[in-house]
């Protein structure tokens, strides 16, 4: 088991740890708190105040405040405060894995890999895209002089899931900031402890005070206050399909432009001529990874008629060997899922998808004998006609069906609402591309399922989100509104 670094037990033993507004550290209104639980075993890690309305309005003020100073200064200072920001979290990119492996349970070598430094990369690729993207456009008109200039929108707003709290934060916050934006940001009830330590560094880096606002809380209470008041500018929203509808609703109500990145429910067609080693180690990657909290991952998995024997026993293989254990051990690859709530809703699809004809091929329908949250890979497999092929799990659960042709497989893509990720496996680069092309969603992965970059546009459509996404150029213009200065010339 890793030690927790002295800065992490520094960290934990504070009670509670307070929101970050305004630069200060500040214990809730009514100073209630709200216990985190380790999922590995159940045990209280710290306790964590819990924003009420009026501490999320001194948040969204402060934000307020300091907005005209930070959209005045230059990108140049903006993106060097920013930088400092990022070496500060490298320099404790320990404690931000420890603190993301105890709460959310992830495997922390994951942590360490992938969370925190992807997270970390996102900030110094939004600084120095600020440098060099203009953020005036001379327009080319006859007889007037007119240009287009992109600006801050002010008070950003940021509500966000338990699943990957520190990179989500940086993909959101990290663009906002660049752009010359303010931020109130809400993690998860379940999962704010990185994203609170992220307050800290943000202090010792000199960025401004008010600049970034943390506020924990619940979402009906902290949450609500960021879609309605009137000085935060704009909404940006990861999270279920759900509470994204809600959300909308309530930007829509007041007339505030939404980035919805929602749930997802993807599909990884593997033909008869893949590689099929190479698919059912990808695949049953893509279950395991964060214990299969991730919402663009592969969790339907439809494969073609004559090789779904051959590829079932390779993944099955594939899934026994995973390592299961504490997100603290080192050579765990995945850990429990994050809450008892989480891991009762996964065992319960699993029942309702048994009860309606699915056959369980690997797992288990209760939960194993452990301390902690724990759920083993599980695979059903069945007809398109059953709540686990239908509905998003969130659990390390998948679903195989079978298909005959290429429009079968693509009509059981596009048969539900969700559109976040589908993958295609084939030795065929032109089957690839055709089918790529053919799957409805925002993101199509060849031969590979979650493939990130910077410069690689991420994001949902139709039932997933309608934001925008994340990760690249556009990104940063989410976070302006337009403005255009015209003169007729005489
Ligand atoms: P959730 O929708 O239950 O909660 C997300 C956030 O919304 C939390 O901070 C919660 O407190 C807040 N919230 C809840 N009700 C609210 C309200 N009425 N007003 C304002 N805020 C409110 O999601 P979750 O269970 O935390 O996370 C899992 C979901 O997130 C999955 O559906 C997953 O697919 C999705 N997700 C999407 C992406 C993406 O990039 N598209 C990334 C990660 C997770």
């Amino acid at each position: 088991m890793n030690q927790l670094t002295d800065k992490v037990k520094a960290f934990l033993a504070q009670d509670p740890i307070p929101a970050f507004v305004n630069g200060t550290w500040k214990k809730g209104e009514f100073e209630d708190c709200s216990e985190i639980e380790n999922p590995a075993n159940k045990e209280v890690l710290t306790k964590v105040s819990q924003s009420s309305k009026n501490d999320v309005e001194d948040a969204i003020e402060a934000a307020d405040k300091a907005f005209p100073q930070w959209k005045s200064i230059s990108p140049q200072q903006r993106a060097e405060v920013l930088k400092r920001f990022a070496d500060l979290c490298e320099r404790d990119s320990e404690e931000l894995a420890q603190l993301e492996a105890l709460d959310v349970g992830k495997a922390i070598n994951n942590a360490r890999g992938f969370d925190v430094p992807f997270g970390i990369e996102c900030i110094r690729y939004f600084s120095d895209l600020i440098l060099e993207k203009d953020f005036e456009q001379k327009l080319e008109l006859e007889g007037i002089n007119g240009k287009q200039v992109r600006i801050p929108f002010g008070v950003v707003g940021f509500i966000f899931p338990w699943n990957f709290p520190l990179t989500l934060c940086m993909w959101g916050i990290g663009p906002a900031l660049a752009a010359g934006n303010t931020v109130v940001i809400k993690p998860a009830e379940i999962t704010p402890l990185s994203t609170l330590y992220l307050g800290k560094l943000a202090q010792e880096a000199g960025i401004p005070e008010g600049v970034i606002n943390i506020v924990p809380g619940k979402g009906s209470v902290a949450g609500e206050v960021i879609t309605t008041h009137p000085k935060v500018k704009c909404v940006s929203f990861t999270g279920s399909s759900a509470v994204g509808k809600l959300i909308g609703q309530n930007c829509g109500i007041h007339l505030k432009p939404a980035k919805l990145e929602l749930g997802g429910k993807g599909g990884a067609v593997v033909f008869e001529d893949a590689d099929i080693d190479h698919a059912a180690e990808g695949l049953a990657g893509a279950i395991t990874l964060n214990t299969g909290q991730v919402c663009c991952t592969a969790t339907r998995w439809i494969i073609q008629e004559d090789v779904v024997d051959e590829f079932v026993e390779k993944v099955k293989a594939n899934l026994q060997k995973t390592v299961i254990q504490p997100g603290m051990m080192e050579e765990c690859e995945m850990g429990p899922v994050v809450s008892k709530k989480q891991q009762d809703s996964i065992i319960d699809y699993i029942q309702k998808g048994i009860k309606e004809g699915a056959q369980l091929i690997l797992g288990a329908d209760v939960a194993p004998e452990k301390e902690g949250y724990y759920i083993p890979p599980t695979l059903l497999m069945g007809d398109q006609n059953n709540i686990c092929f239908k509905e998003e799990i969130f659990g390390p659960v998948a679903y195989i069906t079978t298909f005959k042709t290429e429009e079968e497989a693509i009509q059981q893509v596009n048969c539900l609402d969700y559109g976040l990720a589908n993958s295609v496996w084939t030795t065929s680069a032109e089957k690839a591309q055709r089918v790529a092309l053919e799957m409805v969603s925002g993101n199509s992965w060849v031969n590979a399922h979650n493939v990130f970059a910077y410069g690689l546009p991420y994001g949902g459509v139709n039932g997933s989100g309608n934001g925008g996404g994340v990760n690249s150029i556009e990104t940063l213009f989410d976070y302006t509104r337009g403005l255009t200065i015209a003169e007729p010339i005489a």
